[in-house]
């Protein structure tokens, strides 16, 4: 189903009236993780004036450490939902785990994080909402394995599928992870899935995001997804890759001027 023989047309989601795909581009942003109601507030305040079109937040953090700061869970949902009903931005945050899917009814978008890219009974139950869904690619995971994890959400009927590139492991430790440009050509060829880059977590440095963003637009993504924070040095998660505010406005401008030549 993600395979674009069968299907020739590039594919549009539509996150509850936002498009992604088909020549539509899109910009989600946020911050890595929901804090307090000030700071999802403000930074989705200030990301939707700079032109983002999705608001991101973790409540559910797939942290490599059990004593780093997990997530605020249903009250952090609760909050990034708030912001979602003071902007009008339509929200992405991520599931760990199926028996959340409740707590999720009025996300817009829900993410697999690259951890979960190949929990199998996860996506089977993603399969069964018609809520569209981005799929971010495992650490290690080649372009096969992320296409046939979008094919297990896809077989189940769901077919509003994203897909993410947000870096993967190699021997080069000078970055979090190495971005794979490489892959957006490779995915527009084999699929119609539109196809978004996220340079905060490819890269884990602030001052990257911005010369991958565009290098991403020249690639042909669809969209990016970027970590954005009211005050970085104090993030309880990922403050070293966020943009302050005003960044993330210099990005946007910078953004729309490389769309211009593709
Ligand atoms: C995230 O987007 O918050 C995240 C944890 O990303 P990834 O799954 O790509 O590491
Ligand atoms: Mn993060």
């Amino acid at each position: 189903k993600a395979n674009r023989k069968f299907h020739p047309n590039d594919t549009i989601v539509d996150v509850s009236g936002v498009k992604v795909g088909g020549g539509n581009f899109q910009v989600i942003a946020g911050p890595c993780s929901i804090e307090t109601k000030e700071q999802i507030t403000e930074v989705a305040n200030d990301v939707k004036n700079s032109g983002a079109g999705l608001l991101r937040g973790g409540a559910f953090k797939p942290r490599t450490s059990p004593y780093s700061f997990q997530g605020l869970h249903g009250d952090g949902l609760k909050l990034l939902l708030e912001a979602k009903k003071a902007t009008g931005l339509p929200v992405v945050t991520e599931i760990m785990d199926a028996s959340h899917l409740p707590l999720f009814e009025d996300v817009d978008l829900i993410q697999v994080g690259a951890r979960n890219m190949q929990n199998f009974e996860l996506l089977k139950e993603l399969g069964k909402i018609d809520k569209p869904i981005l799929l971010k690619r495992g650490l290690a995971a080649t372009i096969e394995e992320w296409l046939m994890s979008a094919e297990y959400i896809m077989a189940g009927g769901n077919e509003n599928v994203i897909l993410c590139e947000r870096g993967i492991r190699t021997y080069e430790t000078a970055t979090r992870n190495t971005l794979d440009l490489s892959a957006i050509p490779v995915i527009k060829k084999k699929s119609h899935l539109p196809v978004m880059v996220d340079p905060s977590h490819a890269t884990g440095i602030r001052e990257m995001v911005e010369p991958l963003s565009l290098a991403a637009i020249a690639a042909g993504a669809d969209g990016l997804m970027v970590e954005v924070h009211n005050n970085p040095a104090k993030a309880l998660c990922d403050g070293p890759q966020s943009l302050t505010p005003e960044q993330f406005d210099s990005l946007m401008n910078k953004v729309n001027k490389t769309r211009q030549f593709f």
